[in-house]
């Protein structure tokens, strides 16, 4: 498998995939590891698990650069990533004590009633490139933390940050049966639905994510999908500033080149504010840096995947046939790598498919909004429902739109971010299940009902 730099074109590297064959053999050494890891400490895994964050830390510069020449993310976007990593390892460590120990229910004189989180076994993670580091810590640290041992099979363009994070999971301390790294194409990812899993724990698409859940669901296993989202944002008509609002979410829209899950994917302006937000928007827009991601100062780098160029160019063509006003960008760059304008539409309807489909890329449609009731009924028009943005001053008028929306997440005055500390979850087509936050350590353990006498 050739590894590409989707800025230049060129080669990076060439790597060899796996194949039944392996996979079989790398699922029999982590069946071999699950004994003796599930049973060391707690305790002892945290401190593995702080471990591998310290070599984040010390190898940050390398591993930025890894990441960026693989997905094309500008430097400094590839740096913030791991460091969020960290973020989420260390909220995750601080807490597994409390969320994975056993817990006392009810306690009398004769009767004690518990429960205890056992790691499901041997899992598996198949998972996404946009943000190798966060969605993979999302999963694999969490799982390891309960015990389980783990197949991590990071997307093709994510396949050097995959190896890197199997080096320094070892380095850490985490035996070499307890982690195994899946490297090839999608095909690779199907083989692996056809091994016995535990549990499978899926970041990626919806068309795929509905593929792995058709194939394991004869099996009374766990299977837990986060997969994309078509995520909407509301300018309410009060917002006080409205050329920080634009600016702010501009960057939710365009951070990573719009190559996030929770990426502002479609936005409603107040009719009120329109004028003005549309042209802070589009002054914000305007100041991106597009470049090499190595060179300093750039915020748009190249888009991952060359197939996704056609996708966008088709949203812009089939907007605009449908009436749709190009207000800036709306194609591909020419010459070396995948890079495509960033590119604003206006006066777009839910005809089109880009308030639809998911876009993945740096492109957004504006539409305005008459008031809150039109807003939250196009906000809801979608099958997805990963999260939603509010920007109001009033908390209370901002909450009671939330409340209507069929989403996982809820931003009030911001959008496009994640916390360890609350679940990350989506509906309909954008997955279900959590990770994250209590609910997401314990998402890899099955609960045990305790129920003890103390006398007969
Ligand atoms: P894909 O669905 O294309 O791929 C995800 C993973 O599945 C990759 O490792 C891929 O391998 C593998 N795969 C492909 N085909 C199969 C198959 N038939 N069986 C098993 N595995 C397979 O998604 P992307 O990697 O392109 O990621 C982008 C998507 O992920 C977007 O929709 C985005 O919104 C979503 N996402 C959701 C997140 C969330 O938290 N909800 C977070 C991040 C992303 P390979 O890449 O090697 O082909």
């Amino acid at each position: 498998m050739k590894i590409l730099n989707p800025a230049t074109g060129t080669e990076i590297t060439e790597i060899t995939e796996d194949n039944r064959e392996t996979l079989l053999k790398k699922f029999e050494t982590l069946k071999m590891g699950l004994a003796g890891w599930s049973d060391t400490g707690l305790n002892a895994r945290i401190d593995i698990v702080r471990k591998f964050s310290s070599l984040l830390e010390s190898e940050k510069d390398i591993l930025a650069k890894s990441l960026s020449d693989e997905t094309g993310k500008p430097l400094q976007q590839a740096l913030n990533e791991i460091n969020g990593a960290r973020t989420r390892i260390k909220w995750l460590t601080e807490n597994a004590a409390q969320y994975l120990s056993d817990e006392t229910m009810t306690e009398s004189a004769d009767m004690v009633e518990k429960i205890s989180y056992e790691p499901l076994g041997i899992v598996c993670n198949i998972s996404a490139w946009n943000y190798p580091w966060l969605v993979g810590v999302n999963v694999w640290i969490p799982a390891l933390l309960a015990g389980n041992t783990v197949m991590y099979k990071p997307s093709e363009y994510a396949t050097l940050t995959g190896l890197h994070v199997d080096r320094l999971l070892k380095s850490a301390g985490i035996p070499e049966p307890c982690f195994q790294v899946a490297i090839g194409e999608g095909k690779v990812g199907e083989l692996l639905t056809e091994i016995n899993f535990n549990g499978f724990f899926f970041t990626g698409s919806y068309s795929t994510g509905q593929k792995i859940y058709n194939a394991v669901a004869g099996r009374m296993i766990v299977c837990q999908l986060e997969l994309g989202g078509k995520d909407p944002l509301y300018i309410a008509d009060d917002v006080a500033d409205v050329n920080a609002v634009a600016a702010g979410t501009a960057d939710g829209a365009f951070y990573n080149n719009g190559q996030s899950c929770c990426a502002v994917e479609r936005i409603y302006v107040h009719e009120k504010l329109y004028d003005a937000y549309t042209e802070a928007f589009l002054k914000e827009v305007a100041s991106y840096k597009i470049g090499l991601p190595s060179e300093p100062g750039v915020y748009i780098g190249a888009v991952t995947r060359k197939a996704q160029i056609k996708l966008l160019q088709n949203q812009v063509d089939d907007a605009l046939q449908k009436g749709a006003t190009l207000a800036a960008g709306g194609k591909k760059i020419e010459g070396e790598g995948n890079y495509f304008e960033p590119t604003v539409l206006l006066n777009v309807n839910h005809e089109m498919n880009v308030m639809r489909e998911e876009s993945f890329g740096p492109i957004i449609g504006i539409m305005k909004v008459k008031d809150d009731e039109e807003a939250i009924r196009l906000m809801n028009d979608t099958e997805y429902g990963l999260t939603a943005s509010v920007y109001s001053s009033d908390q209370e008028r901002a909450q009671k739109i939330l409340k209507k929306l069929d989403v996982g997440t809820g931003y009030w005055n911001c959008c496009d971010r994640v916390s360890a500390a609350v679940p990350w979850s989506g509906r309909h087509h954008s997955g279900f299940g959590a990770t994250l936050s209590h609910q997401g350590l314990r998402a890899f353990t099955k609960p045990k009902a305790w129920q003890l006498r103390k006398s007969k």
